[in-house]
């Protein structure tokens, strides 16, 4: 049996199957709760810095393990949000003042926590002109200078697809440009409401082309079919991706969009050869695969 026809029949009998058990999370599902030394370190010295992670602010599953490797991912230019994506967590409204500090925050706290790579992300700041491009570009360059063996690896808003906050980002071009996709394109309405497929993807092309390693995520169970999956696949290959990360989609609260399946583990791992076969160097794929899992990991791997 081909890779194609068990994955078309693994997708038609577990969704069947998953819709009956929706409500009741997956044994693989199960999170280990937050705690242990390292964990607390962590925990202190965002505090201390006054810096925030996408790690809690997301309600990430995976916080327990990555903290305790001592491996965060920075949430830059503030905890609010101007966009209202239907998935997510962070805080919606209109950013307070731009702290140009925070990059100096941040490198500290790299340097602190010693790490081999990091990931930056930030809130969307679609209110000011380069979306706060040039804080992401400055969190690069004094990284590099304190910590100069460090990967870094910048996952950034589309900047409303301006060209002039892209060439910002290349003045310190990070060693990983990092996209999320996150979903199928007819899904965008309700789950990117203010965001665009082409646009993400047309950002993508634009830094491969500029010589970066690139790389973008999605959540499976919101509503996707496989075959719009294989087609986002193709799409990210056709624009330059390297790496794709795939996981399950968890409802953060009720007032989010509902889980549609829990996607099988079976159909997880039939992604991961699907993409390797159609192109990409590296796929990450399993339930609980966020965009800066085991990056570090994919860094070592790619360079
Ligand atoms: S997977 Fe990423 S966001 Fe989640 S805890 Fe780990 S570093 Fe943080």
């Amino acid at each position: 049996m081909s890779v194609i026809n068990k994955y078309q029949r693994t997708y038609k009998e577990e969704k069947e199957k998953s819709s009956d058990q929706l409500g009741k999370r997956p044994e693989w599902l199960k999170i280990k709760l937050p705690m242990g030394d390292n964990y607390t370190d962590v925990r202190n010295l965002m505090r201390r810095q006054k810096l925030h992670t996408v790690c809690e602010e997301a309600k990430c599953p995976n916080i327990a393990e990555c903290w305790n490797a001592r491996t965060a991912t920075f949430m830059i230019l503030g905890d609010t949000c101007t966009r209202s994506c239907g998935f997510c967590n962070i805080k919606v409204g209109l950013p307070s003042e731009l702290d140009t500090n925070e990059p100096g925050r941040v490198a500290d706290s790299v340097k602190e926590l010693n790490l081999r790579h990091v990931v930056i992300t930030s809130v969307n700041r679609d209110e000011l002109h380069d979306g706060g491009a040039s804080i992401f570009s400055e969190c690069v360059r004094l990284i590099k200078e304190e910590m100069p063996d460090t990967t870094v690896e910048i996952l950034i808003p589309d900047f409303r697809g301006v060209e002039e906050a892209f060439e910002i980002i290349m003045k310190k071009p990070p060693d990983i440009l990092n996209h999320n996709l996150e979903t199928v394109p007819r899904l965008y309405k309700v789950v990117r409401p203010q965001a665009k497929y082409e646009r993400s993807l047309n950002l993508i092309k634009w830094f491969k082309e500029k010589g970066l390693k690139t790389k973008s995520g999605i959540m499976v169970g919101i509503g996707e079919q496989q075959e719009e999956v294989l087609n986002l696949m193709d799409d990210l290959v056709d624009h330059g991706c390297d790496i794709l990360t795939i996981g399950q989609y968890l409802q953060p609260t009720k007032n989010h969009l509902p889980v549609d399946r829990f996607v099988p583990l079976e159909e997880f791992k039939v992604y991961k050869e699907l993409g390797l076969e159609k192109g990409f160097k590296i796929v990450e794929s399993s339930p609980l695969v966020r965009s800066s899992y085991h990056a570090d990991k994919h860094a070592r791997a790619i360079f």
